[in-house]
Formats: structure tokens, sequence, C-alpha cells
């Protein structure tokens, strides 16, 4: 259903594509072996929401379960579902707001975060209603607010909300969460967060029930120690290669590229325009490139005559208004180009690399929106 990314990649050969998302695996099994050596024996939660972060969550999963995974965190539950479809049987926490009582969320061992007593009573009274055919009690993971200020419950509320959930058999207490807002630019802040996360954990209500996981780390948590890591950590954008930090000294890898290929090319005279609008004027004679990618696909107009790509080993900018499906670079200083040579956009080539970060300056955002943007028309290759 969700999957049509995979669907579309398999329908062509890469030497077909005129643009593409490359997802190294490679580089993903060496940042998640990079996180479980900061980690040691805490559990690692893949987080594959958006898509796994515009990585194609079911082709991720399936690289992290190999690696050892065995929890994954999803937004939606429709991307919860596409896990469980795709055959993924491992548990799956839905880090969004409570959804609304669906007995396949039940059947589909799918967890769900809860802060709150109204959705709690919902859920316990559904389930007494379905309990007969139903025959499992859900998965509840306890979140409490520690300064995010967006889902979780005040920490004074944690021993009602918990006893609710401990003292009724239909509802599981899985874990216990938080989530930290600082974790990459602030420590005070964060410590601070886990000073009430430590309170809060002391005021929870068990009756005799197992001990819930704790966890509080997302990637930037990870980094700040082990006294952030309890029993679980829930990493995304490290896992994906790119430091959340930008200062650490570990060596995590980009999993994602962005590519293209040269569409046509052309000789221009000094003073003439290229692209929509005319903003761009040659001021020598030029020779020009069309790459076959455009804002459909996720290249953000706003990129035009500031962004540059890799041709050749050599870099070469993005000049005039970049369009829906093409954008124009210019080649003047690059000897050899052809039509259907690879364009890198983020990536490699030679000894040069463009990062997602370098997009998120250019662009006044971070990577972790940059890696989202690619748009499904663009197939997902695995290497
Ligand atoms: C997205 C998300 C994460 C992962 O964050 P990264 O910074 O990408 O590691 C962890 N926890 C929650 C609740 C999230 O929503």
């Amino acid at each position: 259903m969700l999957n049509y990314y995979n669907s579309a990649a398999s329908a062509f050969t890469p030497k077909t594509h005129r643009a593409w998302v490359e997802v190294s695996f490679s580089n993903l099994r060496h940042n998640i072996s990079t996180i479980k050596n900061v980690i040691g024996e805490t559990k690692l939660m893949g987080v594959v929401k958006a898509n796994g972060y515009g990585h194609s969550s079911v082709e991720v999963a399936k690289v992290l379960l190999e690696e050892g995974v065995g929890y994954f965190g999803v937004a939606t539950l429709e991307e919860a579902m596409e896990l469980r479809q795709a055959g993924i049987e491992t548990p799956i926490l839905l880090l969004g707001p409570t959804p609304p009582y669906q007995r396949e969320i039940v059947e589909h061992d799918i967890g769900i975060t809860v802060f709150n007593e109204a959705a709690i009573l919902e859920w316990s009274q559904a389930l007494l209603r379905d309990k007969a055919t139903l025959k499992k009690p859900v998965d509840m993971h306890l979140k409490v607010d520690t300064g995010m200020r967006r889902l979780g419950c005040e920490p004074d509320e944690v021993a009602y909300l918990s006893n609710l959930i401990t003292s009724n058999d239909l509802l599981n207490l899985v874990s216990f969460y938080s989530h930290l807002s600082t974790a990459d630019n602030d420590r005070e802040y964060a410590l601070h967060q886990k000073r009430l996360f430590d309170k809060a954990i002391g005021e929870l209500k068990l009756n005799g029930r197992g001990e819930p996981l704790y966890h509080i780390a997302n990637s930037a948590g990870v980094l700040l120690g082990s006294e952030f890591h309890y029993d679980m950590v829930r990493t995304g954008l490290a896992m994906y290669g790119i430091d959340p930090t930008e200062i650490s000294e570990l060596d995590f890898r980009p999993v994602l590229a962005l590519k293209s290929r040269i569409g046509n090319i052309k000789s221009i005279v000094k003073g003439e325009s290229v692209s929509y609008s005319r903003n761009f004027i040659a001021d020598r004679d030029s020779k020009i490139a069309i790459i076959s990618i455009g804002y459909a696909d996720g290249l953000p107009r706003s990129l035009s005559n500031k962004a540059n790509v890799l041709i050749r080993g050599k870099t070469a900018p993005i000049i005039g208004n970049i369009t829906m499906d093409q954008s124009i670079i210019d080649i003047t200083d690059i000897d050899g180009v052809e039509l259907g040579d690879e364009v890198v956009l983020i990536g490699s080539q030679g000894d040069t690399t463009i990062t997602a970060s370098d997009w998120a300056q250019m662009l006044n955002t971070i990577s972790y929106e940059v890696v989202c943007i690619f748009k499904v028309r663009l197939p997902r290759v695995f290497v």
C-alpha cells in the first residue's frame, strides 16, 4: 500500500533512472554498530517514521532486523501497518498521540503511547467489550512530559495514570518514557529533564506487575552519556549517518545520496539567460547541462543559483531557476561531460562531498528536514 517507493524502483534498473535516492545499506550497518558500541547492552529502537526519514522504512527495517535491532518506532498507524504487512513481527511503538481504539492495533501487536486518563479509559472499556474475542491485552507506553512541552502527561499525573494501567489486566505497561528537547545543544536542560524523569520513575505504581522499560534518549541523547541510556535508546538521525551534534568524534556515515543524470548539453554565449524568469545571465560564453531533477522531486526551488552538484568529480553550480522536473548547471570548466552522466546532488564523487547539512545551511533548516523532502517520484535504490 504505502510501499510505492520500492515498486517504483523495481520497475527499472538504476541505469534508466533520471533521478533517484540511493540508500547505502553498508553505511546503515556501520552506523548501527557505531551506536551499539556506545550503548553496550542497552536496547536499540530503530526509528523508521516518515518512510525511514526518507530512506524507505521497510527496507531499512529489514536491515536493522539483521543487525539485531529488535524494536521499531513510527509516528502513525499507517507506518506501523506498513511494517506489519511486510512481515515484520518485532515490537513497534507508535510515538504519536494515542489513537482511538481499533482492535486491529491489538491484533497486530502495535504498542501505543498514552498520557491521559480519557484515552486510557476509552481503551480499557473497549477492550472489556471485545475481551471474549480479542483475548490479549494492549501494549501501552506511558509518556511523561519533562520539558519538551509536546506529548506526555505532567509529572504529577504519573502515579495516578500508571496505577490505572497496572491495575487493569487488559492493559500492559511495556515502557515508561520521555523525550529530550535539547540533547544536541544544551546539556544542562537535558540533565534537568533527566532529573524530572528519574523522579517520575520513583512515582510509578506498578501493582506488582513487571518493571517497564525506561527510555528518554534520541540520537543526540545517546551521545550525552550512559546515564541517559536507561533500558533503551530511540535513534533515527544517527542511524541514518548524520551526527546530530555535528561535533561528535564518532564516525557516522551518511546513508542517503541524491543523484540524477545529464539530460541535455548546450553552449550559450555571453549575455544569454537560462531558465524561467531569466535570473541567470551568462557573463561569459558557457557550456551548460540540464540535469533531470526538479522541485517536484524535492530539489527545493530556493536552491536556484545557490546549490552545487558534482559531475566528473568536479563541482558545478546550479544556474537559473530550478524547474519542476529539470535544472541547469554550468559545466564550462569541466571537460568531457556526456549525456547520461551521473550527477551527485547529495553524496560523494571523487574527493568531494555534499552533505544534507550543507543543504540545511543553505535552506535555513536542519538535516532532518532535508532527508525527508524527497518525493515519492524518486525511486529508492539500495546499494
Ligand atoms: C523522531 C523521534 C526520535 C528519534 O529522534 P532522532 O533525533 O532522529 O534520533 C526519538 N523519539 C521520539 C519520541 C521521536 O519522535
